[in-house]
């Protein structure tokens, strides 16, 4: 399992650690699956990626 880095201040998100995600398809298709330590690092991260219109969704680590 590969360990998530925020996409924005490159923090490393632990394991059990929720990660905000951003719900724009483009930030999730392929490699580019972005993860964000937190809301106030996604926000950063929208203004750079220039969405339009944007949200984003808090990601439980939880098992399945
Ligand atoms: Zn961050
Ligand atoms: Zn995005």
């Amino acid at each position: 399992m590969a360990s998530l880095v925020c996409a924005t201040c490159r923090k490393l998100i632990p394991m059990g650690q929720s990660a905000v995600r951003c719900t724009v398809a483009s930030c999730n298709t392929g490699r580019m699956k972005l993860r964000f330590c937190s809301v106030t690092c996604w926000e950063k991260h929208v203004p750079t990626a220039r969405h339009r219109k944007a949200s984003y969704v808090v990601e439980d680590d939880s098992p399945a």
